[in-house]
């Protein structure tokens, strides 16, 4: 039985590594890719019990990578975690019980290096010689080295699936499925995306002033041609020559033509400056 967790892929390639010859990096890629989703997947379930299984297990690599990034962008800030309990509200007893540490690392860097690995994976296009060069598997070693010792250091944290930030729920109109985003992000962007891979419906969040959460589609209203009834149409869709189908009736339209205004930049900033 092979075992697939995040510690066994990282010591197979450390093994491939260290012992393997040259012919060997190449598997040790894959098993550093294992070891990455497998940490993605377990970053990810601080939020499977806001998203429908269904959903969740449907996700591929690298659209979980992709999800991760949306939700914790800035989630790059190692911790301890500590705590107490209280003798009223808001007023810690000072019994603080330290709970372990947290380690992470950018995102971004986790995805980048996701990617590196998987071109490793390929054989190089129109390549005249099918005889690797010593460059090129010195490069591959050396960034093995580098990502399977960052990955040392992070899985060896005592606490992982951890987030520190509220997550928000919402259905999303056009496909219909629960989604997720997480509050700290939303604050700073106004914007979500439907987690739904066949989907990716985008959204404008605005806090209300009793606290909750109104996501609005970034859609365009169109007036179906056949019964009148007035539908809606994702605004990332609107291009010359799309197809869409009116929600009510079935028939099918077509973009034919688009209308925008423009003026010249230097009248605008007229107006702009009299305005002021
Ligand atoms: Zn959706
Ligand atoms: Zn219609």
């Amino acid at each position: 039985m092979v075992n697939y967790n995040k510690h066994s892929c990282l010591e197979r390639a450390q093994n491939l590594l260290l012992n393997g010859d040259d012919s060997m990096l190449r598997y040790a890629c894959l098993e550093v890719r294992f070891c990455i989703e497998a940490i993605t997947y377990e970053k990810l379930n601080a939020y499977s019990d806001h998203v429908p299984a269904k959903v969740f297990k449907k996700w591929q690599p690298n659209h979980a990578l992709k999800m991760l990034l949306q939700f914790e962008p800035d989630a790059d800030e190692d911790f301890s975690l500590c705590i107490c309990p209280e003798s009223e509200l808001g007023k810690p007893t000072g019994n603080w019980t330290n709970m372990g540490e947290y380690r992470t690392f950018k995102l971004n860097w986790l995805n980048k290096n996701y990617n590196r690995l998987g071109s490793y994976l390929h054989m190089t296009q129109n390549s005249s010689s099918l005889i690797e060069d010593v460059g090129e598997t010195d490069k591959i070693r050396k960034d093995l080295q580098e990502i399977t010792c960052e990955l040392e250091r992070i899985i060896n944290s005592d606490i992982i699936a951890a987030t520190l930030s509220v997550r928000i729920q919402f259905k999303c109109q056009a496909c219909n499925q629960l989604s997720v985003a997480n509050e700290t992000v939303l604050h700073k962007t106004n914007h979500a995306i439907c987690i739904n891979p066949r989907c990716g419906a985008e959204y404008h969040a605005a806090k209300e002033d009793n606290g909750s959460w109104k996501f609005k589609m970034i859609a365009t209203s169109f007036k179906c041609l056949n019964c009148n009834t007035t539908s809606w149409l994702e605004s990332r869709c609107l291009n010359i020559g799309t197809k869409f189908r009116c929600r009510s009736c079935g028939e099918v339209h077509q973009i034919i033509d688009g209308q925008w205004q423009y003026e010249r930049e230097s009248k605008f900033k007229k107006i702009g400056a009299q305005k002021n």
